[in-house]
């Protein structure tokens, strides 16, 4: 086994880290370095959020979007999509399967609408999931997470209110300059970084993350993520790689080559977990798009929650949000034992009939008793 330098040694050691440090770390490049920074985040993992990796059961509402970031599969000007919204019934279906494959939670995820026919349909399902799915071996029913864009406050007190306790936002880039040049004008990073804080406002555990790997993006970049995750006391991150859209509206030009994306995907999970420690951290879906056992690879180097799809295969192609999206066509049951085998192969095990929060999210309920 590889044994890190002095120096290294000494680095994955620490408590604390400088902006130097994670620009270091990031930057790492020997395999042997890397697979120090991986032993040292697999560890820390183990110790800080335990041996389980928890299944969020993902449900792919609906592709319809009013919004059009230039990176997005799914955006509101990329007419070659076909748009679906799964009924209420499709949705809670989905959900229920969930609970009874034992996966503890869900994601609700969905293009952006703030329309009041969605906000209700939204409400309504949770509402249903939360009551539908109560079991002897789920007194509480299935956890729910949301990843429905940027919303009012209100509109986030409402689904808080109806049961869901997580919510997921990506800011995409830390960067101000990044974000402005990857959006439409009227898009803001301050209106996202303010809908984060109404989220935590309402009572939610608050996840975000960034894309890896866009055009101009530098490892300055991404350490300066990381550190805004840490200063917004984020309690989970969802992260990956920048991968071209069908009908990209992005130049592809300039971005990594795959193995490069992947390794600096995999070092932002590491170095991610050495500097936040306790949250929860998603191996996604868009690191299998780059290499079959990239969400395996994901959990070694320090993520502790995956999200196998539970979108009606039917309407799965239509939630490309990145071209090579993996398991297009595969049956829930099959996904089901496929990731469970995955998982062992790295040592952890699945948290069946677990919410999974994180660790770092009981701060947040003691924040909330102040
Ligand atoms: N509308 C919600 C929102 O914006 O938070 C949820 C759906 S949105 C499609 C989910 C995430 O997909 C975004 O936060 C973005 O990071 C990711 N995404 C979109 N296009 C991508 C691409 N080309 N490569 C990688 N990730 C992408």
């Amino acid at each position: 086994m590889s044994q890190p330098s002095p120096a290294l040694a000494a680095l994955l050691a620490q408590h604390e880290f400088s902006d130097a440090d994670i620009v270091t770390l990031l930057g790492l490049s020997a395999a042997d370095d890397i697979e120090c920074l991986r032993r040292a985040a697999f560890d820390l993992t183990t110790r800080a959020v335990g041996e389980t990796v928890h299944y969020r059961g993902l449900v792919e509402i609906s592709n319809v979007c009013v919004l059009d970031c230039h990176y997005c599969g799914i955006r509101k000007g990329n007419r070659a999509v076909e748009r679906y919204t799964l009924s209420r019934e499709q949705v809670i279906d989905a959900a229920l399967w969930a609970a009874r494959a034992g996966y503890g939670s869900c994601v609700l995820q969905a293009g952006e609408r703030r329309d009041e026919g969605f906000i209700s349909l939204i409400e309504d399902c949770v509402h249903e999931i939360r009551q539908r799915s109560q079991s002897a071996s789920l007194p509480q029913g299935l956890g729910i997470t949301l990843s429905l864009g940027e919303q009012s406050a209100e509109t986030f007190r409402r689904w808080r209110a109806a049961g869901a306790h997580r919510y997921l936002l990506r800011i995409e880039t830390s960067n101000p300059e990044l974000f402005a040049r990857i959006h439409p004008p009227a898009q803001r990073i301050e209106t996202r970084w303010q809908a984060l804080a109404d989220l935590r406002d309402a009572g939610f555990q608050v996840g975000t993350g960034v894309m890896i790997g866009l055009p101009g993006q530098t490892l300055v970049d991404l350490a300066a993520d990381i550190r805004a995750f840490a200063r917004r006391d984020i309690d989970m991150i969802g992260m990956g790689p920048y991968l071209p859209a069908p009908g990209n509206a992005m130049p592809a030009a300039g971005t990594l080559s795959s193995d490069d994306l992947l390794q600096l995907a995999l070092k932002m999970i590491a170095v991610t977990r050495l500097v936040l420690r306790d949250v929860n951290i998603a191996a996604t879906t868009a690191l299998q798009a780059l290499v079959a056992d990239g969400r395996e690879r994901g959990v070694t180097f320090g993520a502790n929650v995956v999200m196998p799809s539970l979108t009606p295969r039917e309407v799965r192609k239509n939630y490309q949000l990145y071209e090579g999206k993996p398991c297009l066509d595969e049956a829930r049951d099959d996904c089901r034992s496929c990731l469970a085998g995955r998982i062992g192969s790295t040592g952890r095990q699945v948290g069946w009939n677990d919410w999974g929060d994180s660790p770092h999210s009981r701060h947040f309920a003691r924040r909330s008793d102040a």
